[in-house]
């Protein structure tokens, strides 16, 4: 029965694997001294990376495992404008103004993506399918409906309401009672975008070592002394760019980071005739379930990556695939049958007020927590830090405005993680 659920050539790495270019790394010894060294090869640190060496200041990026090996070649390509929280609750947070310049940089991110996406050399397979976020009660069509009609006090969604009765021509689905779509969120391609990037930081200039992790950071002088797992070395300023994958590099940041697991399944091919019924639309998906799944068809139309979070406390990608195909049958009990040709996972970085965070002290930048919505806010706030370490940018980012919370007792480990899921399933359960 099990078996029947995988592919014969089952795997448990990244769909986007398969596909991706491969882009060599020149061999590079640690340098002595350094004007810029990037900690983390992922979006955040790649994004930095382009803009100092764009600037003409030596960089040099260093990667535990190899670039991409974090979420950056492991999420769903889904993209938004990236804040979790809504307008009024940042508004009653931190009052009106700083509210709109956190969106204000919200809808920056989504663009920063587009003029990526639009100069020359770069392939990151930008498309504007638009987002269906479905409602899994019928009162949460209705809140849904109600958000519509206000409209977004900063973004120009263009948001617009599909109701029960329209849902054939959205979506092939009789769970949900409608859904609000959000036509300028957009599809991205994984599997370019990463190589893409790197490529684009090398020709700019940097250097990139794979398997070369940071084991600490001293401050000495006007710059820092790196320990690496090859070397040391010093280095004028330091961007951490590790995210999820942070550790205990820089304790104050694993005190304010918290890693949680998000899990993907890839379908193995679907008849073209069953993918053009169920996903006439090709939009991005998601819905109104605190443990959200969000799910699209590949860039060639032929598979379904669908994703959430399924366990209660972490798990291995193959023990998670068979729940989250249970539940991608729930939806769509047409792809019953259907196999899993891929299943995995990576460590998003959560934060205690859901939202990202960014800054500086003395030399030492950070940029981190988009809370599962990294595509495009990793990038942004990684070309910020990069501007910021450059000297090119003074004015601050309005994430760097906010403080960085942390908990009592919380100190890297989410003990409280299994706790919550139960809460927030129960929620889901009763729609509250
Ligand atoms: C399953 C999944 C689905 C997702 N789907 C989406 C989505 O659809 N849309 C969206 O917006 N976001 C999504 N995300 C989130 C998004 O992928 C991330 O927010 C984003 O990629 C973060 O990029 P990053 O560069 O900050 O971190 P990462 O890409 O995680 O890179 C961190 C890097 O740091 C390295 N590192 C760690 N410690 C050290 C050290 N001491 N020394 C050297 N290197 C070190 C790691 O090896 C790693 O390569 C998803 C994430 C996951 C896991």
């Amino acid at each position: 029965m099990q078996a029947e659920l995988f592919t014969n050539d089952y795997k448990t790495t990244p769909y986007w694997q398969d596909l991706a270019p491969q882009v060599d790394l020149p061999d590079t010894d640690l340098p002595d001294e350094i004007d810029v060294l990037v900690v983390g090869a992922g979006y955040t640190g790649l994004n930095a990376a382009l803009q100092t060496s764009r600037e003409g200041l030596g960089t040099l990026v260093i990667d535990a495992e190899h670039p991409g090996w974090g979420c950056s070649m492991r999420n769903g390509g889904q993209l938004s404008t990236s804040l979790k929280p809504s307008f009024s609750k940042l508004a009653r947070r931190y009052g009106k103004e700083h509210a709109t310049a956190l969106c204000e940089e919200g809808q920056a991110s989504l663009d920063y993506m587009h003029t990526l996406s639009a100069e020359s050399g770069f392939d990151i397979g930008l498309n504007e399918v638009g987002r269906f976020h479905g409602a899994h009660k019928p009162h949460l069509y209705e809140a849904l409906a109600r958000d519509c009609k206000a409209g977004h006090p900063v973004w120009k969604t263009d948001a617009f309401m599909v109701s029960e009765a329209e849902m054939a021509a959205e979506l092939g689905t009789e769970a949900y009672h409608g859904g609000m779509v959000l036509p300028r969120h957009c599809s991205i391609d994984v599997s370019k975008y990463l190589p893409s990037l790197l490529q684009n930081t090398l020709v700019a200039g940097a250097m990139v070592k794979a398997g070369c992790r940071a084991l600490s950071i001293e401050r000495i002088g006007n710059g820092f002394k790196v320990l690496t797992s090859e070397g040391s070395l010093k280095a004028g300023k330091v961007i951490l760019a590790t995210n999820g994958y942070s550790g205990s590099l820089s304790p104050w940041h694993q005190r304010r980071i918290i890693p949680i697991g998000s899990y993907v399944i890839a379908t193995e091919e679907i008849p073209k005739e069953t993918v053009d019924r169920l996903f006439p639309t090709d939009r991005i998906l998601s819905d109104t379930r605190k443990l959200v799944y969000y799910y699209r068809l590949t860039p060639d139309r032929k598979r379904l990556l669908f994703g959430g979070r399924v366990s209660l406390s972490e798990s291995d990608p193959h023990s998670s695939a068979a729940k989250l195909h249970q539940d991608m049958v729930a939806l769509f009990p047409d792809l019953g049958t259907t196999r899993i040709s891929h299943a995995w996972m990576g460590f998003v970085g959560y934060t205690f007020d859901t939202l990202a965070h960014c800054g500086e002290d003395n030399g030492l930048y950070f940029a981190a927590g988009y809370c599962g919505s990294g595509v495009g806010m990793a990038s942004y706030l990684g070309m910020r830090m990069g501007h910021k370490a450059s000297g090119r940018e003074s004015a601050p980012s309005a994430f760097e405005k906010i403080s960085f919370p942390t908990r009592p007792l919380y100190a890297g480990n989410p003990w409280f993680l299994a706790p919550s899921i139960l809460v927030y399933r129960m929620r889901d359960r009763l729609g509250i």
